[in-house]
């Protein structure tokens, strides 16, 4: 076996009829929605059910081993390196999963797929703790490497995009900040003060997420280097810093709910007098809010697909805990009581029509970019988060006390889940963009409902009546009889 966890081959493949084929039989390929199976190669729906099986035997199981393996203890957690963690990217990469995000019409350096096809695979990856990771396809490593691919110099795609995409170092954004409202990204100051061929670095980031780990190399940090520009959007730029350069600490690690996250975790770090090269610069000067745009567009849908998955996941804790002949509450099985029914019911239109939509913004991305879909990505962001919680919450209650403790990964879902309604921008943010563009509409609507309404009066006029309410009652109470 090329892998230690791996157990003998008859084993394994008496687990396929068990993890795949108790799904009616259905595989993730027969699974993909009908309005979306003409857009997916052949080659991407093998690799799709491939995904599944790495996914449902060897990731969901290694998990548990996984966490356990990061040990115990701040220092020792984030310092962290499990074992089971190389030996799944091994066998992810045995099995052709390696890199399958970058999209094919944007950049040679992927696997070769679309981002319907990646976002297919993506939901299956959302499954797991580790899936991602190994298969290189986690955030925001998954952001960055587009980054780079899209915006770096050769020699900044050499010192670290390559490793990268070999998943030998990971990577770390730094754009939010504790002291401003960072969802508006004009507000960013931790200054850039040029010095020679150098730009000096002074101020503070939070939220660093995958800061904590040691293999994490280099941040991509956003900061103010023009504040007199005349534009806003053109007072910030983006830098690449390597993560041992002098006067950067960690100063501490932020919880979510209490889960650490560890080892990639979320940092909070000061910048003192930190020297970069101006050769780190990444496409210009004064052009950081291009950079970070071009980066959010895809990234979106990944952790929307990803999102898509863990609902699908709690839905299938949900059944598994409604049909346990141990519990019968009152008399009887969860399932026989028609309340839990209609939650399984609902939890399953839900998540079909969040699915259609980010598959949807997806197929935009892949028509033309990022851009081009931004409302289709703003629907999903929204959509899909929202609906995820709404599953994972009815699976939570399903398990009353099980449901809130560490026994079910439920609680961890939740947790993570509900970071997706802040991350990449809150809802606010992206409801405000939604309902603008929307309501740009709205002068000509007016003008519409009033043509339509001459226009009918017109029409009557032609058939020689005079137009009237068909509900026209006129009744007048008075001392007299009733007119009618
Ligand atoms: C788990 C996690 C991981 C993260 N990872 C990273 C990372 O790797 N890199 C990074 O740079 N950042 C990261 N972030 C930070 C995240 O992107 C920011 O928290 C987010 O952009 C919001 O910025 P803020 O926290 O400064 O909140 P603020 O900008 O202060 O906003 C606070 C609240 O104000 C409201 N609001 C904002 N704008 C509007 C509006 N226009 N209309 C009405 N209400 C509004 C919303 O309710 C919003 O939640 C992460 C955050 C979390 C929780």
């Amino acid at each position: 076996m090329s892998v230690p966890y791996r157990i003998n081959a008859e084993k394994e493949k008496a687990s396929e009829d068990l993890l795949v084929g108790s799904q009616g039989g259905l595989r993730a390929s027969d699974k993909i929605p009908l309005i979306a199976r003409g857009h997916v190669s052949d080659r991407a729906k093998k690799t799709l059910d491939i995904v599944e099986r790495f996914v449902e035997e060897e990731c969901i199981p290694a998990d548990a081993i996984w966490s356990q393996q990061i040990g115990e203890g701040v220092q020792k957690r984030f310092s962290a390196h499990p074992p089971i963690m190389e030996d799944l990217k091994k066998r992810a990469r045995e099995l052709g999963l390696w890199n399958m995000f970058l999209p094919k019409n944007h950049f040679k350096e992927g696997a070769g797929f679309s981002n319907l096809e990646y976002g297919l695979m993506a939901e299956y990856l959302g499954r797991s703790l580790t899936a991602s990771e190994a298969t290189n396809c986690a955030a925001p490593d998954t952001g960055n490497m587009e980054v780079f691919a899209k915006y770096g110099t050769q020699a900044q795609k050499d010192r670290w995009l390559k490793p990268l995409l070999e998943g030998q170092i990971r990577s770390a954004f730094l754009m939010t900040e504790p002291d401003v409202a960072s969802s508006d990204a004009t507000n960013i100051g931790l200054t850039m003060r040029k010095d020679g061929d150098h730009w000096v670095l002074n101020g503070r980031k939070w939220w660093s997420s995958g800061a904590g780990d040691p293999r994490c190399q280099i941040y991509i940090v956003m900061g103010k280097s023009d504040p007199a520009n005349a534009s806003v959007y053109k007072q910030q730029s983006v830098i690449l810093v390597p993560a041992d350069t002098p006067g950067i600490t960690i100063d501490r690690m932020l919880s979510v709910y209490g889960f650490d996250d560890a080892p990639h975790g979320h940092g909070h770090i000061t910048f003192h007098d930190v020297r970069v090269p101006a050769a780190n610069m990444v496409l210009g000067e004064g052009r950081g809010f291009e950079v970070i745009q071009g980066r959010l567009g895809p990234g979106r849908i990944h952790h929307a697909m990803r999102s898509i998955g863990a609902a699908e996941k709690a839905l299938e804790y949900f059944l598994a805990r409604i049909n346990d002949p141990r519990k019968k509450p009152f008399g009887k099985q969860l399932h026989e009581h028609g309340i839990m029914l209609e939650r399984v019911a609902r939890s399953r239109i839900e998540i079909d029509t969040a699915r259609l939509t980010v598959l949807n913004a997806a197929l935009m991305i892949d028509s033309k970019d990022a851009k081009f879909a931004l409302k289709e990505i703003a629907e999903a962001k929204v959509q899909v988060p929202a609906m995820a919680l709404e599953v994972i919450d009815r699976a939570v209650q399903a398990f009353g006390g099980a449901g809130v403790s560490q026994d079910t990964p439920l609680a961890n879902m939740w947790a993570h889940g509900r970071t997706m309604r802040i991350v990449d921008g809150p809802d606010e943010v992206h409801l405000l963009q939604l309902g603008r563009n929307e309501n740009k509409r709205g002068k000509a609507m007016l003008e519409k409902l009033e043509w339509q309404k001459k226009r009918s009066e017109e029409m009557a006029a032609a058939y020689g009546m005079k137009k009237r309410d068909v509900l026209q009652l006129d009744r007048v109470h008075s001392d007299k009889k009733s007119k009618l």
